[in-house]
């Protein structure tokens, strides 16, 4: 039986956090829930120690929706820009 290799999401701080807070719902969100909801999962993407490989995934995958690497999918099209 293959060991199972270790995956870098096991290091998410994430894990166990409401995927709510890193996706918007598919009914109507309010701005100022939505700019609530993106702060807080920031906050956790922020002390997050694989946070520049789940943004370099995001960006690689073209992930079209919620906060990956601490970054909404308009920062992270934004970013694909330059
Ligand atoms: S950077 Fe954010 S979305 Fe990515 S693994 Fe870490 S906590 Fe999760």
């Amino acid at each position: 039986m293959a060991l199972l290799q270790p995956s870098w999401s096991d290091q998410a701080a994430c894990h166990g956090a409401e995927a709510a807070l890193f996706f918007s719902p598919q009914l109507v969100e309010l701005k100022e829930a939505r700019l609530r909801r993106e702060r807080a999962a920031k906050d956790i993407c922020r002390r997050c120690p694989v946070r520049e490989r789940c943004l370099d995934e995001a960006l690689r995958r073209r992930e079209s929706y919620g906060i990956w690497g601490g970054c909404t999918e308009q920062e992270r099209r934004d970013l694909l820009r330059r």
